[in-house]
């Protein structure tokens, strides 16, 4: 069982493996702007559930089954925050919402999340029904001409 902590860190840890091929205590310290020793003790948790292997001295590497994880956590943030882009949210709020929803969000509702961000990504620029909803999220009414066509 993994619990949105577990993926979180395994997440962070292949971030930071990619980077310089294995993973300090005080990397994972400073990346989640925490104390040494709470990730210490995340470390051997890990490691005892199989996810990562972490020698005291040299560090942390992820196992196939903890980069497995990771690479499926991070992808699903990815799209998540995507989605939440194409409306506007607010880098900030979907980068949050994403790290949230990523360790809840049902297979079934991830899959058709990854096929809208795919649709959307097809066309060259934005499409007109997006560009009409932009608008009506910004302004609260629909435009002018799809407005009157309604009310013939
Ligand atoms: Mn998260």
């Amino acid at each position: 069982m993994t619990t949105g902590r577990i993926e979180d860190y395994l997440e962070a840890l292949n971030f930071i493996i990619k980077k310089k091929g294995y993973a300090k205590v005080k990397d994972i310290a400073a990346y989640f702007d925490i104390s040494p020793s709470s990730v210490t003790e995340m470390f051997q948790k890990l490691e005892k559930q199989g996810f990562v292997n972490y020698e005291k001295y040299g560090g942390a590497t992820l196992t196939k089954k903890g980069e497995k994880i990771a690479v499926n956590t991070r992808k699903k943030h990815d799209t998540i925050y995507q989605f939440l882009r194409i409306f506007d949210v607010p880098n900030e709020v979907a980068n949050e919402d994403a790290c949230r929803i990523e360790h809840v969000v049902h297979k079934k509702t991830m899959l058709r999340l990854t096929q809208f961000v795919s649709f959307i990504n097809k066309y060259d620029k934005k499409p007109r029904w997006l560009e009409h909803f932009q608008q009506y999220y910004t302004t609260g009414s629909l435009p002018e001409c799809e407005r009157i066509e309604k009310n013939k």
